[in-house]
């Protein structure tokens, strides 16, 4: 079999980019940032929160493999505005017969979650660089990706 295209491709970003996303199945980060294979580094959560792993990742990407950039991307009709931690914890629970140990970061402010995820990224001395951290918030109904500015 022959290698794929990407096999050439260096693993440091070439575009010196870390993008921290939402899963959600209708936001695609390759498509609204005109990312090619090679170009960033795509994390990808559940609310596109600042978890530890999340952090854990950024801190891989710019320490070990040179981006200096990042954005974070949220979206509206996001499932994670629908609920509190407890009631997830707690449906959770109920499906599964386990308690999560892990916090579930619902949040119930687009704009207020997006800001508080950049403070928690500056906050991090395991993030050096910060200067070009930006936010968005995705429409799903438009398709437009809006920044947010931090107050
Ligand atoms: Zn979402």
């Amino acid at each position: 079999m022959a290698p794929p295209d990407n096999a050439n491709l260096p693993a440091r970003p070439a575009r010196k980019l870390a993008v921290l996303a939402c899963m959600d199945a209708r936001l695609d980060p390759a498509k609204l940032l005109d990312l090619k294979p090679g170009d960033a580094h795509v994390i990808r959560n559940a609310g596109g929160v600042v978890s530890d792993d999340a952090v854990r990742s950024l801190a891989i990407s710019q320490n070990l493999l040179g981006t200096e950039e990042i954005v974070l991307i949220h979206h509206t009709d996001c499932g994670m505005l629908t609920f509190t931690d407890d009631e997830l914890a707690a449906k959770l629970e109920a499906e599964t017969g386990h308690k999560p140990s892990w916090p579930l970061y619902a949040f119930d402010d687009l704009e207020a979650n997006l800001r508080i995820s950049i403070e928690k990224i500056q906050a991090s001395p395991f993030v050096p660089h910060t200067d070009n951290l930006r936010g968005f918030v995705y429409e799903v109904e438009t398709g437009e990706l809006r920044e947010v500015t931090p107050t």
